[in-house]
């Protein structure tokens, strides 16, 4: 897939200037989400990966645990327009797989929309590693819990497998996972794990998602920056506001469009191949030289470094 030329003329002008895997949202089964009458579903086709030769991913640096299990799995359910596929066992009902895939199929573009992305951008920008670039491919993954009901990933985001005992809060988190796999999709080359901050990747995908913010004046109440990975996080549930309170402040300064183009910058960051590995902080270095090359701004549109944002967070945030 070639990349835009916008977005890779964007990239290489900036440079003549100058670990996620999937996440944990936790929901409660209060009430059944599912109650779509069938006729609501996206219209498609359950066909046959023997007949079709279109296999799941079988490129393991590309998928998590959950949506691994699909590996091998040959049904599948593509909808008319060819946009979603999903895959699974047999043994799942057929609408399990038809309501994943309308699910999916519907969001999809109002995350995009978020990410000032058509589908046809996205489709250009994605890395040209994943091997079906026109799909959003999904897996029905016994893996998944219902109270996860999803995970995102570059190549897939698995399902959990029986629709019926989806949570209330489904359509939510069918958002945030997808936000998960647009940003994987685009700041990553063929590396094997997120080139993205623990941080940047769940602000994003929560302020995508509409998830609770933290109040800007409680900003002293936790330290977002440093959870460059999710090891480095604790375990308040809170944390997830002020991934979000972090990543507005750099959105609101900078502009959503910003963001994206940040996101593919650091996809070519990883394309180049000259900047692997983790800066000292634990960031990637290609998210790093990305941040840098970018030239943010903070909220009074003076230069913003990663290492200014990092070291001066709380003063920044005391507006
Ligand atoms: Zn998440």
């Amino acid at each position: 897939m070639e990349k835009s030329r916008r977005l890779w003329t964007a990239a290489l002008l900036v440079l003549a200037a100058v670990t996620l895997s999937g996440c944990k949202v936790s929901a409660t089964s209060r009430d059944r989400y599912y109650d779509h009458d069938e006729t609501r579903y996206s219209l498609g086709y359950f066909l046959d990966a023997r007949d079709t030769g279109r296999y799941f991913p079988s490129g393991r640096w590309s998928l998590n645990s959950e949506a691994e299990v699909c590996v091998g799995d040959t049904l599948y359910f593509e909808t008319d327009d060819g946009r979603v596929r999903v895959y699974g066992s047999p043994a799942y009902s057929e609408n399990t797989f038809r309501a994943a895939a309308t699910e999916l199929n519907t969001r999809i573009d109002d995350v995009l929309n978020r990410f000032k992305m058509s589908w046809r951008d996205f489709v250009g920008e994605r890395s040209s590693a994943v091997p079906y670039p026109e799909q959003v491919v999904a897996c029905l993954s016994p893996r998944v819990t219902n109270a996860d009901l999803a995970s995102g990933t570059l190549a897939a985001v698995a399902i959990a497998p029986y629709h019926r005992s989806w949570p209330y809060e489904a359509g939510q988190i069918f958002t945030h996972e997808l936000a998960h796999h647009v940003q994987e999709n685009l700041s990553r080359h063929n590396a094997s794990t997120s080139l993205l901050p623990y941080w940047f990747a769940e602000g994003q995908a929560a302020l995508v998602s509409g998830y609770p913010v933290a109040p800007a004046y409680q900003h002293y109440d936790y330290d977002p920056l440093r959870d460059a990975t999710r090891n480095d996080a604790s375990s308040v549930s809170y944390r997830f506001e002020h991934y979000a309170l972090a990543y507005r402040y750099l959105e609101r300064a900078n502009g959503a469009l910003e963001m994206t183009l940040l996101l593919d910058l650091v996809q070519f960051m990883d394309w180049t191949g000259d900047y692997r590995g983790l800066i000292s902080s634990g960031e990637s270095r290609a998210f790093v030289e990305a941040f840098d090359a970018m030239e943010l701004v903070d909220h009074r549109g003076r230069y913003l470094s990663f290492a200014r944002f990092r070291a001066d967070y709380h003063s920044l945030l005391a507006l």
